[in-house]
């Protein structure tokens, strides 16, 4: 809805509640709404597809960085403190994607960085990983939601371009997404994280197609032990795919 339209509808509600009496008060003399939809979104969201952007052949990920910390293309940079790109090895064995933002993240401007990330940080140290060495860590959309609440489609929508240009670019041997709204998100799927996880399958990504495994969300770690074990599995099963992938 645009701002001029949620203008509208404010004006139409106070008129009607003046006109029944029923006590309600309106004090505004001006509204203050912002659209919903700032830009178009971009035509095409996930699997990854070449990067059709402006950024072209020259592209990197600084300048991606650039451009998600200066994107104003959903109503999520209204909110933000800064926005998160990424960060981690330029060629990365793994590539660690997870949802968003949180507070810890929105203040710092790093993925990663709150409690379910020095869990991230641990459980990739326990399979020989870890974003200083061999990761990347990103996220599926790169500002934080307003109280955490989960990304809308359009704000997914608009931010797949950073995400498929850094996949591109960065080129992982493997992908760990985390979560179920990521793995949704990135398998264009409804499917439930306890089905998407425990199996290596694969994200086309231009013409390479690569191997892929979806565990649960650190914070849902935090929040349910019983998921840990099921998320050790994944883990060793990465652990395995990586080694197996260095003998040959
Ligand atoms: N949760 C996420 O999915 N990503 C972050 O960067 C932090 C918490």
């Amino acid at each position: 809805m645009t701002a001029a339209e949620k203008t509208d509808l404010a004006r139409f509600l106070d008129l009607a509640a003046a006109s029944t009496g029923n006590g309600y008060l309106c004090t505004a003399s001006e509204y203050f709404f912002t659209d919903d939809i700032i830009g178009e979104p971009a035509e095409t969201t996930l699997p990854v597809q070449p990067p059709q952007t402006a950024a072209g052949t020259d592209d990197s990920l600084e300048k991606i960085a650039e451009d998600v910390r200066s994107c104003t293309l959903c109503r999520l940079c209204e909110t933000r403190k800064k926005a998160v790109p990424g960060e981690g090895a330029a060629k990365p064995a793994v590539m660690v994607i997870g949802e968003g933002p949180g507070a810890d993240e929105d203040a710092s401007g790093r993925p990663f960085v709150g409690r379910a990330g020095q869990l991230l940080d641990k459980m990739l140290i326990s399979i020989g990983l870890s974003r200083e060495s061999n990761c990347f860590i990103a996220n599926v959309i790169k500002c934080r939601p307003p109280a955490n609440r989960d990304p809308l489609p359009d704000e997914t929508a608009f931010c797949a371009s950073y995400l498929q240009r850094q996949i591109h670019l960065l080129n992982p041997r493997f992908i760990l997404c985390a979560g179920r709204i990521a793995a949704q998100t990135l398998l264009q799927t409804t499917e439930t994280i306890g089905r998407l996880r425990g199996k290596i399958t694969s994200l086309q990504a231009g013409d390479r197609e690569i191997p892929f495994i979806a565990t649960y969300h650190p914070s849902a770690l935090l929040r349910n032990e019983d998921l840990k074990r099921p998320a050790w599995e994944d883990l060793k099963m990465l652990r395995s795919a990586i080694e197996k992938e260095k003998e040959n």
